[in-house]
């Protein structure tokens, strides 16, 4: 799995749940619109109208740091003018000036956001970051401000009562429907007594969450492994042992520090030779939150787990993952929960066999002891290099980045969909090394905007990510401006980026997403696009990364950057084969994580407060995942994505959506493969749809039928266990 993260650019629902947290900051359009004028907010703000640029790209060759925060404060002020001016509205309300009339509202605020969030996650500085603090909570208070406005609410509401009298068309009743449902999630219903609580709840997870992460982070930095003793290294390269060196030299501290990775598992564990140093280099990543002093998160995480119980009990729901699994395509927790536990035994399954495989290598070196956790790491990668002995040196040479951009990425999109692609040197860009494309849909019209900006910067976020500068909407008359960002290794002046096959698949899964962008087709904004619930949202990214392997997309691309030869079959052979290497073991953790995750947000709300490790101990067990040489990715009191990074009950989604995309992707390979036909319809029915359909109807619409685990476990070299019905 390539490391990927996808950005949004709009309110989503999981932001909902910190909404009300931010009350106290006193926001008024006249005395926001008052300091932005005197902050000089005017015309020749490059924000303050459309831009003139083809697909109103972002002129970045006028727009300087100064420009943002005026124009975020006046976009503030006035999207919540506008939406006050809907809520105060003396007509009786309808789906034009109500509904329609939202999505209309705040787009100054898209326009300078979009810009500002592309160049402050690709392209930082200290004035940016500076920028972004400070108007967080301001943005967090402008979502208050119109979710919790009770007449915008009675407005919405009446009209979603009669939403079926209204002989709307389907994209409008689906956007009738959101609206109502992120008004309802935020607590819209609620009595003045129960907003008053669910602000004190909200509040308090707001606090506890952010304890969470700054106690993790403190707490994965004391847990550190330092020694004195060089000796306790051994294996590690002499690379490894100078970064090691500087660690410890950066905490003043003597000797030599491992640092901890956030997971479970510690990829330098695959290195150290002495199997003392890693029991406890695991036992500090494993017990790093649990040592009883001020960064202990147990407590915490117990305390988050109740009070998302009480919250969803005060919303009408039945436990928090009812509350949050409602918009998305699984649901109900009842779904994800099965869903999980129908993968469970071929992945177990497949774990144990690694673990054989590890045992008798072991034994084969007359180790004289039983493997455990700690040994995994260490031990697949001899058995990985014995089966399938894979060079990424050998492999570079067949993937230079532009290469593989035109004559695979490209080649792929035009196969299946037909669009062409032209480089333009006339668009301003904010940073040299970013580049331009002008999409043409099949017939030669204009379809999009691309930029490309795949090298590695210090003042560049980890990871790679799409995200738009302009969104698509046939309401506001916008074509889709699109960026993909990622952190390949820069090559010197004059020289080739030769990259790795992963840094391929990052490609071919962010032109994925920008394909879901790009292809949007829809009336309203909000439903545009990547606008799409979590589970759904790297479906299309995750189903573009197959292209990558297929052999004639393979072929096309994959040529000696000096020669033009093709890659030798039996390294391609190799390359294919190492792909599911270890997955028993990979899938078994991510599988752990996310029931985990589950578990501990379908408690009811009086439920006793639960001991964090018995609670673990219960839930893995119960779930027929307490292996004993695969512990969990993250342990619950280290488990950032469900208690610090919005993805509480959504864990699952990843694997959720991997289902998606092997399912989707067979469907192709049983259909007749890279054809146009395939891609024009899968483009019609689900690239273009956005959030237009409740998505899980979308998918069996254009599958005919429900997604199946079948082709998920093959993909990954699992066998499907006999399903009892
Ligand atoms: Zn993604």
């Amino acid at each position: 799995m390539a490391s990927i993260r996808q950005r949004r650019k709009r309110v989503i629902l999981s932001q909902i749940s910190t909404l009300m947290t931010a009350g106290a900051i006193a926001l008024t359009p006249s005395t926001i619109l008052a300091q932005a004028a005197a902050a000089g907010f005017g015309p020749d703000n490059p924000f303050y109208a459309p831009s003139v640029l083809p697909f109103q790209a972002p002129p970045f060759d006028r727009i300087k740091d100064a420009d943002y925060q005026p124009a975020i404060e006046a976009g503030i002020a006035q999207k919540l003018a506008e939406i006050q001016k809907i809520a105060d509205n003396p007509a009786p309300p309808t789906f034009e000036n109500t509904i329609v009339a939202m999505e209309k509202t705040g787009q100054l605020f898209d326009r300078v956001m979009q810009v500002f969030e592309g160049v402050s996650g690709a392209n930082t500085n200290p004035a940016l970051e500076a920028i972004r603090k400070e108007e967080a909570p301001k943005q967090a208070a402008m979502r208050d401000a119109i979710y919790l406005n009770a007449r915008l609410f009675g407005r919405v509401s009446k009209i979603y009562e009669q939403r079926h009298a209204l002989q709307l068309d389907p994209e409008s009743l689906r956007l009738v429907e959101m609206d109502y449902q992120k008004f309802v999630h935020a607590g819209a219903r609620l009595s003045d007594a129960d907003k008053a609580e669910l602000k004190k709840l909200n509040e308090e997870e707001a606090t506890l969450t952010s304890a969470f992460a700054s106690k993790l982070l403190a707490a994965t930095k004391n847990a550190a492994y330092a020694t004195t003793d060089k000796a306790a290294l051994a294996g590690l390269s002499d690379a490894q042992t100078a970064v090691a060196a500087q660690a410890a030299a950066n905490r003043k501290a003597p000797g030599w520090v491992l640092s901890l990775q956030n997971t479970t598992q510690q990829p330098i564990l695959q290195s150290l030779s002495d199997r003392a140093t890693r029991q406890a280099v695991f036992a500090q990543s494993w017990n790093r939150a649990e040592r009883g002093d001020a960064n202990d998160t147990r407590a915490t995480i117990a305390r988050l787990a109740k009070l998302r119980a009480q919250k969803a009990k005060l919303l009408g729901y039945p436990n928090y993952a009812a509350w949050k699994l409602e918009d998305q395509m699984a649901h109900t927790p009842e779904a994800a929960l099965k869903f999980m536990d129908a993968l469970v035994p071929a992945s177990t399954a497949k774990a144990e066999g690694e673990a054989k495989d590890i045992q008798a290598l072991i034994n084969a070196q007359g180790g004289g002891f039983t493997l455990e956790p700690w040994d995994w790491n260490f031990y697949a990668e001899q058995v990985r290099k014995a089966k399938f002995d894979l060079d990424e040196a050998q492999t570079r040479p067949y993937f230079e980045l532009n290469n593989v951009l035109h004559n695979g990425v490209f080649y792929a999109a035009e196969k299946l969909y037909g669009i062409t692609f032209k480089q333009l040197h006339d668009i301003p860009v904010y940073n040299p090394d970013v580049q331009v494309y002008e999409v043409f849909d099949a017939d030669g019209k204009p379809l999009a905007l691309w930029y490309c900006d795949y090298f590695q910067r210090d003042n560049k976020d980890g990871g790679a990510w799409m995200s738009n500068f302009v969104g698509q909407s046939k309401l506001l008359g916008t074509l889709p401006a699109i960026y993909n960002v990622a952190n390949f290794s820069k090559p010197a002046p004059g020289e080739p980026a030769l990259i790795s096959f992963s840094d391929v698949t990052t490609m071919f899964h962010e032109f994925g997403h920008a394909l879901h962008g790009m292809f949007a087709n829809t009336e309203y904004p909000s439903l545009s696009g990547t606008e799409v619930p979590r589970d759904f949202v790297e479906f299309p990214s995750q189903f573009n990364e197959h292209w990558a392997s297929y052999p004639a997309v393979f072929e096309h691309y994959a040529r000696h950057y000096k020669t033009g030869a093709p890659m030798l079959a039996e390294l391609a052979a190799k390359l294919e084969k190492a792909r599911t290497f270890n997955h028993g073991y990979m899938f078994t953790e991510l599988l752990a994580a996310a029931e985990l995750d589950m578990q501990w947000h379908t408690l009811a709300a009086d439920a006793p407060l639960k001991d964090a490790d018995t609670f673990e101990t219960e839930a893995l067990k119960k779930t027929h995942l307490a292996l004993r040489t695969v512990p969990p990715r993250y342990r619950s009191s280290y488990f950032l994505h469900i208690w610090g990074n919005g993805y509480a009950a959504g864990y699952y989604a990843y694997l959720w959506c991997e289902m998606l995309d092997d399912d989707a992707f067979q469907w192709f390979e049983d259909h007749g493969g890279l054809t146009r036909t395939n891609g024009d319809r899968f483009r019609q029915m689900v690239l273009s749809r956005g959030n237009t359909e409740d998505p899980a109807k979308m998918y069996s619409a254009w599958f005919g039928g429900e997604p199946g685990i079948g082709p998920m476990l093959k993909a990954r070299g699992l066998e499907a266990a006999p399903v009892a019905k």
